[in-house]
């Protein structure tokens, strides 16, 4: 059994697959072919926003976001301490200082009280100046921005998505990496929508932003890469890279679908004895992960090792939350309470989700197995 199994993805969908990478070896088109740019239309119609600007990986993506808006040096930017470490590091990357944010109990995502206190806190007692919201749709629920958006409006802050996971979930209609002002996305292959490498995105209504970011991307060209303006990166979707993700998105929603399918076997039959994800009233995840939470660590421990005697593979997204990273150690703004992140930490661990996991065979397997280990 796989975590999230690529191989059967690629062997359903082979024939179109090496076709689509066949007509790139033929072109030999391999930076900025038509292919990107076709990619880039087609992602930006499916999220509902103008614009769509590829680039070389969802990292650099949310670095871009923040190269745009100018963040460095004596801003504050919120994000979740319950995250991928991406998240923060662009943030302190751009000279900026990163302020975590506890998270929501049931959701994993970022906690809009919380949220609030960090903000009040960082006014009150610091020097830095409040600017960016980092939204996580973390697992592929986006965040609550409902209520992110409120405060984001209070405060006059902006929001970036990072959509990395969320790719594919919505509230009510609305599409993930459609929320922030500007947001971002992951094509890293195990994410929902994964390329056969690196990959990533930048989304934006705003014309300004993503003329910035296209020139960000590419050694802050003006007219042209010869022609530098700013400086820049060089952060590109390959052709290749854009060629497979044309072809999967054809069966992207369909697997998201599946999904959701796997999700809600898997919380029929879990929710009785272990904390099983809440989706939202409203909330359509993408599922990037299925995680659950057990009484403690120990409890935890139990469950890996019968999992992994019956040949289940399980992870732990994520062991250890931000604030405690070695490197935001000295960060001395991040003394709030971040008791849910920590203890979410202690005993989180992620079940194999992917769309070709056999939902009553497999799940009934890795369920049986968890009942008789606890
Ligand atoms: C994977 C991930 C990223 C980074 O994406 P890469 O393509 O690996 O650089 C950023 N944020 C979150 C939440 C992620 O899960």
């Amino acid at each position: 059994m796989e975590f999230r199994d690529l191989k059967q993805q690629y062997q359903l969908h082979k024939k179109e697959i090496d076709t689509a990478i066949q007509s790139v070896l033929n072109n030999t088109d391999f930076i900025s072919g038509s292919k990107v740019s076709q990619l880039e239309s087609e992602l930006a119609e499916y999220v509902g926003v103008e614009h769509c600007i590829t680039c070389a990986n969802g990292t650099d993506a949310l670095q871009l976001a923040l190269m745009a808006w100018d963040i460095g040096i004596s801003d504050a930017v919120f994000v979740p301490d319950f995250t991928f470490f991406s998240s923060a590091e662009v943030v302190s990357f751009a000279g900026a200082t990163p302020i975590f944010v506890d998270i929501d109990e049931e959701t994993y995502n970022i906690d809009p009280k919380s949220l609030e206190i960090a903000i009040d806190y960082v006014i009150k007692n610091t020097s830095l100046r409040p600017k960016v919201i980092v939204a996580v749709d973390l697992f592929g629920q986006p965040a609550d921005f409902g209520r992110i958006r409120q405060i984001a409006e209070q405060y006059e802050l902006l929001i970036l998505e990072d959509g990395a996971q969320g790719f594919g979930g919505r509230i009510g209609s609305q599409k993930a990496c459609s929320f922030g002002d500007i947001a971002t996305t992951s094509f890293f292959p195990a994410k929902p929508l994964g390329c056969y490498g690196d990959g990533g995105a930048v989304f934006t209504d705003n014309d300004a932003w993503a003329e910035l970011v296209r020139s960000y991307c590419v050694h802050g060209k003006g007219k042209d890469k010869y022609d530098n303006v700013r400086i820049g990166m060089n952060s590109r979707l390959d052709t290749l890279q854009a060629a497979v993700l044309i072809e999967k998105l054809k069966f992207f929603d369909n697997e998201v679908m599946q999904c959701n399918q796997i999700a809600k076997a898997y919380t029929k039959r879990l929710k009785e004895f272990v904390k099983v994800p809440i989706v939202k009233e409203g909330m359509y995840s993408s599922w990037a992960q299925y995680t659950i939470r057990f009484q403690d660590g120990e409890e935890r421990e139990r469950a890996i090792a019968g999992l992994k005697e019956n040949h289940i593979p399980s992870a732990i997204y994520y062991r250890k939350p931000m604030h405690i990273q070695k490197v935001f150690e000295e960060n001395k703004y991040n003394k709030l309470d971040y008791s849910i992140a920590e203890r979410t930490c202690d005993c989180c661990l992620s079940l194999p989700m992917h769309p070709y996991l056999d939902s009553a065979k497999e799940v009934e397997n890795i369920v049986g197995v968890l009942r008789s280990y606890l």
